[in-house]
């Protein structure tokens, strides 16, 4: 994808990452996260890819079709951007969290359960990383799990 605001290309983080091309201030629509909503969640993919994610309470959105350029973001257990449902006539938007510079890879938490963090690994390389792909109110959880198990890759 590239736009006026946002484009595509490869992340450190993993594969492919969404890139801001302008400086964001705190709060503005980065870009739409398009596709079909589910009221339960959908069956996990056998390529380990996931991008189906719970965008407000009881309602899953898969992101995963080639109209979703926004599928590419990734997720941080730092994020500057966040997912908020506007409706179903708006639909989900990425909103920055905090001021963004141009080349800024836009990251934001996909808000896996402690089930799902156990097969996804994150490389996010923030201070606060945990890992593991995880909602942040769980991170405590998951913290105390991995002081007496390893988990599975
Ligand atoms: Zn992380």
């Amino acid at each position: 994808m590239s736009g006026p605001d946002v484009e595509t290309r490869p992340s450190t983080i993993a594969g492919q990452g969404l890139f801001a091309r302008r400086d964001f201030a705190a709060g503005e629509r980065l870009a739409p996260y398009r596709g079909p909503t589910f009221s339960a969640p959908p069956e996990h993919p056998q390529t380990g890819d996931v991008f189906a994610l719970e965008v407000s309470a009881g309602l899953w959105l898969d992101g995963s079709g080639a109209d979703n350029p926004a599928r590419w973001a990734n997720h941080s257990c730092e994020p500057n951007a966040a997912l908020i449902w506007h409706g179903a006539a708006e639909g989900a938007w990425l909103t920055s969290l905090t001021p963004l510079r141009a080349g800024d890879e836009i990251t934001f938490d996909y808000g896996f359960s402690l089930a799902e963090s156990l097969f996804h690994r994150c490389a996010c390389r923030t201070p606060a990383c945990v890992g593991r792909i995880i909602a942040e109110p769980l991170r405590p959880a998951l913290r105390r799990h991995l002081r007496f198990s390893r988990p599975r890759d």
